[in-house]
């Protein structure tokens, strides 16, 4: 059976409200010195990349051996998953290229502390360390409202660095993404 065909008409289409444009710019640290603000600044340009498709800013990067294992931005409006926070995304990516679930040796950078979920599985991937930029009284699991890292029955401890690495840099960005979020008429 042919459908009948029907005279297309032309809808009203609301225009959808642009996101608003990201006014931060990527940085470009130095490939000579690896340090952890070189790391950071690769995760601060994953945030700029959320941010460019109207995600909450926030990105992270894992570090083996030197090497990028993982680099990925935080994805939940998008994929409509409430568990595509940056940090799980990347510790699947890194998991992927190792072959391996455990993350020996690994640290990941991340812009913000991360959440119950996040320092969770950065606990079972069994990464070494976690470098996070800006703390978060909140939610950061990691310090900042409480530390899954201090169960006391826990034999896997993370070794943490929690703020001062591009800290007012990201914490910059977040808050600026926030505050436009609040002017935007609601759609
Ligand atoms: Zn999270």
């Amino acid at each position: 059976m042919v459908p009948p065909f029907r005279i297309p008409t032309t809808r009203m289409v609301q225009p959808t409200p642009l996101p608003t444009p990201c006014p931060f710019e990527k940085r470009f640290p130095s490939q000579l010195v690896r340090d952890d603000a070189f790391f950071m600044s690769l995760a601060y340009n994953q945030a700029i990349d959320a941010w460019r498709q109207d995600e909450v800013p926030i990105g992270a990067v894992i570090e083996i051996g030197g090497e990028i294992a993982g680099a990925a931005h935080n994805g939940v409006e998008g994929t409509k998953d409430p568990t595509a926070h940056a940090e799980i995304l990347a510790i699947t990516q890194a998991a992927a290229k190792l072959g391996d679930w455990r993350l020996e040796g690994a640290t990941v950078y991340v812009t913000k502390e991360p959440c119950p979920m996040c320092s969770g599985a950065l606990l079972m991937s069994r990464v070494k360390r976690v470098c996070y930029a800006v703390p978060d009284p909140k939610m950061g699991c990691l310090g900042g409202a409480t530390n899954l890292n201090d169960l006391p029955r826990v034999n896997h401890h993370l070794e943490l660095t929690g703020g001062g690495v591009l800290e007012s840099e990201c914490r910059e960005l977040l808050q600026a993404f926030f505050k436009l979020k609040r002017q935007e008429p609601e759609g």
